[in-house]
């Protein structure tokens, strides 16, 4: 037996913990009302569990094969050629353990050593670690709230003769914002122009409010190819502890891809595939009242913190909000804020500059509204009391 490594050996810096597991793992350890991680209230919707119960004991739970149940891959097909207008066939479809598994994956089979790998800040925390890890090098464009707008000088300015992936996330955790049709135009143009394949994370497809379509960069001209759609059944059916997910591209990629996936995880476990595969299959309703039912929770949250003194960012998708406190007139940075307001008022919520790898706005923090009326509201109650207490 050897000794434990130092605390100051580098094995321990080169990957933290995230901020959503600091910051449930306080919730937990306070009892504070946890507006922190994304996850909804509650064990999850009964159709939904009861058919992952059925599937537990009606199916087997053998190892499925390696790219997914061919039910799901199907369901997964059909249901982005209704919702999302795309041609996709049931090969092109891989099933992963979660879009963490599908970006990892993807990262692992496409990236080159020293490939530069195009990605917009704020971004989701996994990005750059599996970059830097897959032996990429991050070239990250930072926008600028509130409207986080993408240019094409910006773009084209982080571009090199080395540039070889674009990573996007859209709708965007944790802005809540929704790519323009002209951005999404632009970031087609460009990757056709500079031979780059797009990796986009649309996690968050099924949670844009307000009646707006999701628009996924694959359906826009010069972009079938050579795209890879990432989706999970965690965000669409409110189960997110599931970890049930997909990579979709052309053949020739999808092969690639499988070959990552098939050194991670193998497979996903199968009675999640059937009752996900099954609840795809269900009445568009189902997905539209679960859609009504997170829009309401954003107004109601939006509402009540409005009225409390904070300023609130508009959210068009997602299940996050975002206050600003500069707008707010609140002296503290955004990490302060989320340390004072969780051991003070008893309400986590995530700084956004942990959404950054350098230079953050350090004056938003983003709220999870998918909880019931009566958690919105007493979070509300107890943030509206830390508000007048700051005076
Ligand atoms: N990408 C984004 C943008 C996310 O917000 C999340 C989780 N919230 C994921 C990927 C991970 O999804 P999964 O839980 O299916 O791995
Ligand atoms: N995606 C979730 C969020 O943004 C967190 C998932 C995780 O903890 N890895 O809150």
């Amino acid at each position: 037996m050897t000794d434990a490594l130092p605390l100051g050996h580098p094995v321990y810096r080169a990957m933290p913990t995230t901020i959503f597991e600091k910051m449930s793992a306080r919730a937990r350890d306070t009892g504070a009302i946890n507006l922190g991680q994304g996850f909804p209230e509650g064990p999850g919707p009964r159709d939904v569990l009861q058919a992952a119960a059925d599937a537990l004991l009606t199916r087997s739970s053998q190892y499925p094969p390696m790219p997914g149940l061919v039910e799901l891959r199907t369901a997964v097909a059909d249901h982005y050629a209704r919702h999302q207008q795309l041609d996709l066939s049931p090969p092109e479809v891989i099933i992963t353990s979660g879009a963490t598994e599908a970006l990892c994956a993807t990262l692992l089979a496409l990236v080159r050593p020293g490939d530069e790998v195009l990605m917009l800040a704020p971004l989701y925390d996994a990005y750059i670690p599996l970059v830097e890890r897959a032996g990429g090098i991050p070239k990250v464009v930072t926008l600028t709230p509130p409207d986080w707008r993408l240019t094409r000088q910006a773009l084209e300015a982080a571009i090199t003769p080395r540039t070889r992936i674009l990573l996007i996330n859209n709708p965007v955790n944790p802005t809540g914002i929704v790519l323009r049709d002209e951005e999404l135009a632009l970031l087609a143009d460009l990757c056709v122009a500079h031979d780059l394949i797009a990796i986009c994370d649309e996690v968050w497809e099924e949670t844009v409010y307000d009646g707006h379509p999701h628009r996924p960069l694959i359906g826009l001209p010069g972009m079938r190819n050579r795209t890879v759609k990432i989706g999970s059944a965690g965000k669409i059916f409110s189960v997110t502890g599931w970890k049930v997910g997909w990579m979709c591209a052309a053949p020739a990629l999808a092969t690639l891809l499988a070959r990552a996936h098939q050194f991670l995880t193998f497979t996903t476990p199968p009675n999640l595939q059937w009752a996900v595969a099954a609840g795809l299959g269900w009445p568009d309703d189902w997905l539209a009242e679960q859609r009504a039912t997170y829009q309401a929770s954003r107004d109601r949250l939006a509402a009540g913190l409005a009225k409390a003194g904070y300023a609130v960012l508009p959210s068009a998708a997602t299940w996050f909000l975002s206050i600003d406190l500069r707008a707010s007139g609140i002296a503290l940075d955004d990490m302060s804020f989320c340390d004072r307001i969780i051991d003070e008022a008893g309400v986590a919520a995530i700084p956004l500059s942990a959404f950054y790898p350098a230079a953050p706005a350090t004056y938003l923090v983003r709220l999870c509204f998918a909880k019931t009326d009566a958690t919105l509201d007493q979070a509300i109650e107890r943030l509206a009391l830390f508000r007048k207490a700051l005076g």
